[in-house]
């Protein structure tokens, strides 16, 4: 009885979840006219009208089969645009997506059609027409990367592409998971049932989650070919028991294929291959063998013997009769054709038995584009006033572009021009613009377009800009004047007002600005100012103004003589860094090199600061005061302490730098002076201070919330990669650290302090004497060898992530004693984080102050990129393109699912399981308690852990061990007390 309601349980339990399973199934009916419940499934079906704008719905001439979703399809224009469905998915859950064409027999057309199909950006499938009765099935196993994904159509080379369904099958558990679906899907390549009792293929409700096993009697061209003598046929109405990873279908487990003289073969051409392919075959003994009877066998691969050593005794692997066994091959390499054979061991009484097989390719996942890029677009759409125009969807880029604009062919892709003349757009120009750098034309007159122009200074490679027939209004900003790409500025008929920048009016540039009323050249407001004032006041207001006049020129010509001289002073630093930037910014009725920091006179500066009275902060170089130029802005005046030849170097060195580089992410440098012994570098001020100050443990700001924290990090990775790989020759920032990151008023951050920054060409063939850097950051392959490369910088930033997550300071005294090394430090806190990391125990390392109000999923992303970034040898440490990258999907993780680390929280609990034991495949803690609350073992772990890394990586001539030991012994006492209590 007892027996009896527990397999009640299990099975109503079994119910609900396919259940569940099932009403998250999608089903389109492509060109179907009514929503509809199968009859041979019972699977509600929906027709696509009310999701897809574009094609017609077209009747299927003699369609094969009574299924009612292949009665009708769509066709969509033969044109270069692409037509895209939008599912809505889970982020991070695994799906098949599933289409299918039956096009039936051709009517009037030649030939039947040739296109491609698209799953987001990656190219899914060429769907190729050969058979017209036949449903060609296209899947990909998806996990999906966001809250929705695209299936789209496009690219036809012959006849019009059509689509008959699309379907989405939520998949459970870890099922389909592999180590690269994050950057690859699986495309099912064969799924075959063997032994089948007719040619049908099983699918739902046999399956609860609705794969389709195609039966072995299909004997269409190249599939299955070379049936070795001697295969039979068997099966069993008995249950099998398949609770292994894959859940086939029981129905499939319970026939097979048997090589009675000794051997089981097959040829199947895959259609891709050669690939990388993740091969299963699922074996279940449904014979019931006598006490002496063995079936054992060898998987035999004429080209590849390294496969073929395993033998299989099907009971013995999985434990019994009629219980599945699926050994896999995770990572396989395939060719077109594959051949294989099961050939029974000399000591088999019985041949080989197969039941079935799946093979998937390993489909690398294209990249979208450039999200940034993507906001600016989707921000237009919402702008446009019931226009058709916005209906464009899938990816901007890929596989083609949207009507309204271009792409560049890089990877990811960048928008490299919108045109949206006369398109009825309606609003302010969305400020996001300032990130699409790669855009060249901005195409938007003739719009309803209000407001003034955003900042679009970082948009260096803008070429064409027309902005004419809106009504834009406010200044135009003299960083228009500084766009050196700048060939055409189009604003005429709008309401700008103010002074034009000189510089866009040198003729260099196409410069149209008719009909702005109260917009103007400088003298002509000169001019209007001197009438004004002419007539409101008298003679004597006359006089008194000329020889207020008269005293001002006076003084203007002395000062002239003195900036002349600063100038000259000036000139020879200036000559020394080789400005490459040829435009200008007008600066006190003054034209200056802009690219290249300029000269500031010394009383200037004091005049600025107030005589240098708020100091802001120290550093190595010196201390740093907070200023206010004439103009108002806001400056951090830096002044060198030492004026040795290095440091004389160093200054040289960091204005040449400086002046030659500009991005959003990097501080900009405004100016500098050498007077009086004295050299000072003028800064834009930053007013949020460093980063270092605003995570724990320093001064008492309030601290940063995770996704705050992953904002900057992306910043400044951004400035980093920008230094690497934005700059010719790169350039190696060797001293990256939470003080040099800087926040400005919005909380956008800014890598500052290139003191020690050195070309990285120059570095490749110099080697220099002395490591730079700073404790606790230094990259122990540079410090030991003396050799920088941009991965120095890479493990620096490493750290920062560390500190990111932890909220500590990567040397501190209090956790590891005063007296190790700083490499050996970092060594020390890199292996540490990596043990509790691989014990699973993220929540050891995360700063408590985050605890509750972070998704663990984020954490471990930058996490594990944290630890690349810290390994020990350059070369096995990421890019800081690819960190950039990994820092996005954490936002994106952050921003997206629900799941909060918490200290109780079961979700976290199962969401960190999931990711260990599916994702990591690495040891799971002991979640056997209930909550996070470290058990006495874990603890010991922990504390194990500790002691592996001291010992592992602290060098005992530099370090105290018995010390360190005695420490560790005191910990040790502390948890036991702990643990008792
Ligand atoms: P080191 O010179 O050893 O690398 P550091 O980077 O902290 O150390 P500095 O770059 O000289 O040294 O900066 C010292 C302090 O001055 C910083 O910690 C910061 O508080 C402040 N500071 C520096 N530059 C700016 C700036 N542009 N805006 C605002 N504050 C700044």
């Amino acid at each position: 009885m007892v027996l009896f309601s527990q397999f009640l349980v299990i099975y109503l339990l079994f119910l609900s979840t396919v259940w569940c399973q099932v009403t998250e199934f999608v089903s389109i009916d492509c060109g179907g006219t009514s929503n509809y419940s199968d009859p041979s499934s019972g699977l509600a079906w929906i027709s696509d009208m009310g999701m897809m704008n574009y094609g017609k719905s077209v009747q299927v001439e003699n369609p094969n089969g009574d299924r009612m979703q292949y009665r009708k399809r769509r066709d969509f224009p033969i044109d270069s645009k692409k037509y895209c469905y939008t599912l809505s998915t889970k982020e991070r859950r695994r799906y098949i997506a599933r289409a299918t064409f039956q096009y039936g027999s051709l009517g009037t057309e030649d030939t039947y059609p040739k296109f491609q199909l698209y799953l987001d950006a990656t190219q899914w499938s060429t769907v190729t027409v050969l058979d017209g009765s036949r449903a060609y099935v296209k899947e990909m196993i998806i996990r999906a990367p966001s809250n929705s994904i695209d299936v789209c159509i496009c690219c036809a080379t012959t006849g019009s592409p059509f689509i008959s369904t699309l379907e989405l099958r939520p998949l459970n558990l870890s099922m389909y998971a592999t180590d690269f679906e994050d950057s690859f899907f699986l495309k099912v390549a064969a799924r075959v049932n063997f032994g089948a009792s007719s040619k049908d293929d099983i699918r739902y409700p046999d399956d609860p989650y609705d794969r389709i096993w195609e039966s072995d009697l299909d004997k269409r061209q190249n599939f299955l070919v070379g049936e070795a003598p001697g295969t039979v046929r068997i099966n069993t109405s008995k249950n099998v028991d398949i609770r292994t990873r894959e859940y086939p279908p029981v129905k499939v487990m319970q026939t097979a294929v048997v090589g009675t003289e000794g051997v089981l073969s097959y040829r199947l051409n895959l259609e891709d291959f050669p690939a990388n392919a993740r091969a299963y075959a699922y074996f279940a003994e449904i014979q019931d063998l006598g006490a002496n009877e063995t079936r054992k066998f060898k998987l035999q691969q004429p080209y590849m013997p390294d496969y073929s050593n395993a033998v299989v005794n099907i009971a013995e692997n999985a434990n019994g009769s009629y219980t599945l066994y699926e050994p896999s091959y995770m990572n396989v390499t395939l060719n077109f054709v594959l051949s294989f054979s099961f050939v029974k061991t000399r000591d088999s009484t019985q041949g080989p038995l197969l039941n079935a097989i799946e093979i998937n390719k390993y489909q690398k996942v294209a990249a979208k584009t450039e999200w940034q890029d993507v906001t600016v677009l989707e921000a237009f759409r919402s702008m446009s006033n019931g226009s058709g125009w916005p209906n464009d969807a899938g990816d901007p880029c890929i596989p083609a572009y949207w009507e309204w604009v271009t792409c560049s062919s890089s990877t990811p892709p960048r928008i490299t021009k919108i045109a949206l003349s006369g398109k009825n757009v309606l609003g302010e120009i969305p400020s996001e613009i300032n990130y699409m750098e790669a855009l060249t034309e901005l195409w938007l007159d003739g719009n309803f377009l209000t407001g003034p122009l955003p900042d679009m200074s970082n948009l260096i490679n803008l070429k064409i800009v027309h902005l004419e027939n809106n009504n834009l209004n406010g200044s135009l900003p003299s960083y228009l004047g500084s766009l050196s790409n700048l060939q055409e500025l189009h604003i005429e008929n709008n309401s700008f007002s103010g002074q034009i920048p000189r510089a866009l009016l040198t003729g260099k540039i196409i410069f149209e600005y008719e009909n702005n009323p109260e917009l103007h050249k400088g003298e002509q407001r000169k001019m209007r100012f001197k009438l004004i004032l002419g007539s409101s006041i008298g003679v004597l207001a006359i006089l008194l103004v000329l020889f207020l006049g008269s005293l001002y020129l006076l003084h203007n010509y002395r000062r002239k003589i003195s900036n002349q001289k600063n100038k000259e002073r000036g000139d020879s630093l200036r000559t020394s860094t080789k400005p490459s930037t040829a435009y200008s910014i007008a600066r006190g009725g003054q034209f200056m090199d802009e690219g290249v920091a300029y000269y500031i006179p010394l009383s200037e500066l004091e005049e600025a600061t107030n005589y240098f009275s708020k100091e802001i902060g120290k550093g190595s170089f010196g201390s740093v005061y907070y200023g206010k130029m004439k103009d108002g802005k806001e400056v951090a005046v830096k002044i060198m302490a030492d004026s040795s030849s290095h440091r004389a170097k160093q200054f040289v060195t960091e204005v040449a730098l400086l002046s030659r580089i500009h991005h959003r992410n990097l501080v900009p440098l405004i100016g500098y002076c050498e007077e009086e012994h004295q050299r000072i570098l003028v800064y834009e001020y930053m007013h949020n201070g460093t980063l270092r100050d605003r995570i724990p443990g320093s001064v008492n700001q309030k601290p940063l919330e995770w996704l705050a924290r992953l904002q900057i990090a992306q910043d400044a990775a951004k400035g980093l990669e920008y230094l690497h790989t934005g700059c010719n020759p790169g350039i190696i920032h060797r001293d990256v650290k939470t003080s040099n990151i800087l926040l400005d008023v919005n909380m956008r951050a800014k890598v500052s302090d290139f003191g020690l920054s050195r070309q990285a060409e120059e570095d490749l063939t110099h080697i220099s004497s002395v490591a730079r850097g700073t404790v606790g950051y230094l990259d122990p392959e540079y410090y030991a060898k003396q050799q920088l490369t941009e991965k120095s910088d890479v493990y620096s930033f490493g750290v920062v992530l560390l500190e990111l997550i932890s909220g500590r300071k990567p040397v501190s005294v209090e956790d590891f004693g005063a007296e190790l090394n700083i490499v050996h430090w970092v060594g020390l806190f890199a292996c540490f984080a990596r043990s509790l990391i691989r014990k699973g125990d993220v929540i050891s390392i995360v700063d408590p102050i985050l605890i509750g109000n972070v998704k663990i999923e984020s954490i471990w992303r930058i996490a594990e990129v944290a630890l690349q970034c810290v390994e020990q040898q350059g070369c096995s440490r990421p890019r800081m393109q690819e960190i950039v990258l990994a820092i996005q999907d954490a936002i994106k993780i952050e921003k997206g699912s629900d799941q909060k680390l918490s200290a109780g929280s079961s979700k976290a609990q199962s969401s960190r399981k999931t990711l260990l034991t599916s994702f990591l495949e690495i040891e799971s803690p002991d979640l056997s308690n209930g909550c996070l609350a470290p058990s006495a073992r874990y603890f010991q772990q922990i504390l194990d852990s500790k002691r592996g890394c001291l010992e592992a990586v602290a060098d005992p001539v530099l370090v105290n061990m018995e010390k360190l030991q005695s420490r560790m012994q005191e910990i040790s006492l502390a948890i036991q007390d702990a643990i008792k209590i």
